[in-house]
């Protein structure tokens, strides 16, 4: 078993780092807000008091934090930056969703230190935080991937290996734009039933059945009182935030960008998401998107 620094306690990571404590590794955990660390030292996680005191004789290191100018600041840019204290040899496993370029930038950067750092962003929500049955999306050398994948397992059911680093981020941006239009989709399309006199319940069932099934309807339904264990079902909050998408999607515009590629229904879902959380839905889930098309009338 070994010692692992887990810096980043949120909606994600702390479930995360719970169920590597539940494997038997000794886990060192940091966040800044106390009360995300309490979580987690109620689980068997040990508080450190600084992300430095975390890493201390750590093998691996993990982060989950929400942007790429948080990754940076950790490891490199901040007041005292992890990658000058970290032995050499230690592998580096950042599963925080954050733009291609700042994952390779770091990776360099881990490379001169002696480190071994891969991008590692997951699919699966809270839920599958949770449950231990997240997918990770890994961008590294074969080396490293093969380094980290046992404890990767550790916390989730399937571990890819999308090619070099960096493009664990690329294939989660793609994932998440999908996401995004599946999810507006699916409350477009349960808020026309509704309106015309269906029951959102069974509409759920007939569409899951039917060739309109997805993710958001089986597992994500965004229409309070259809599921229960869902963001809908508490008021639309934990989960995942309706500012994270937005950076996702930015994200995603800057991918197809780089990559020359139209993108005309991630850009669609893009000003929904933007204008929901200017609208002052920010800090909810990402499917209260459905309020939007409710417009007053829950
Ligand atoms: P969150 O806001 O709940 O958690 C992030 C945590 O990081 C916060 O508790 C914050 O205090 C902490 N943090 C930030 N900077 C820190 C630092 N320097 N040191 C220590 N702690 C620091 O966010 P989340 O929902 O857990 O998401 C985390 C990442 O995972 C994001 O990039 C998100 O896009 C991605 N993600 C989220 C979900 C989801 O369903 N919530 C699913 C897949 C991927």
């Amino acid at each position: 078993m070994a010692t692992i620094a887990f810096i980043g306690l949120g909606n994600m990571g702390g479930p995360m780092a719970a169920n590597l404590v539940k494997a038997g590794h000794r886990v060192q955990v940091f966040d800044l807000q106390p009360e995300a660390v309490g979580r987690v030292a109620g689980a068997g996680g040990i508080p450190q008091a600084s992300a430095t005191e975390a890493v201390k004789h750590a093998q691996v290191v993990i982060s989950m934090l929400q942007s790429g100018r948080q990754v940076e600041a950790l490891y490199m840019t901040g007041q005292d930056p992890l990658f000058g204290r970290m032995a050499p040899g230690t592998l580096v496993i950042d599963c925080s969703t954050i733009d291609a370029a700042t994952a390779k930038a770091t990776a360099q950067r881990a490379t001169a230190h002696g480190l071994d750092f891969i991008d590692a962003p997951v699919s699966g929500g809270v839920a599958g935080a949770q449950a231990g049955t997240l997918t990770f999306i890994v961008g590294g050398s074969e080396d490293q991937f093969a380094r980290a994948e046992p404890v990767l397992h550790q916390m989730g059911k399937k571990v890819f290996h999308a090619g070099p680093h960096g493009a664990g981020q690329m294939a989660k941006a793609c994932n998440n734009m999908l996401l995004a239009v599946l999810m507006a989709g699916t409350c477009e399309a349960l808020n026309m039933g509704i309106n015309s006199g269906l029951d959102p319940k069974v509409l759920s069932e007939i569409i899951k059945q039917s060739s309109g099934n997805n993710w958001a309807l089986q597992l994500y339904n965004p229409v309070p009182g259809v599921m229960e264990q869902v963001p809908a079902a508490r008021g639309y909050r934990g989960g995942f935030q309706v500012n994270l998408m937005c950076k996702d999607l930015n994200i995603a515009m800057e991918l197809s960008r780089d990559s020359g590629s139209p993108v005309p229904m991630g850009a669609a879902a893009k000003a929904l998401f933007n204008l929901h959380q200017v609208a002052g839905h920010g800090e909810f889930d990402f499917s209260s998107l459905f309020r939007m098309f409710r417009q007053g009338g829950e």
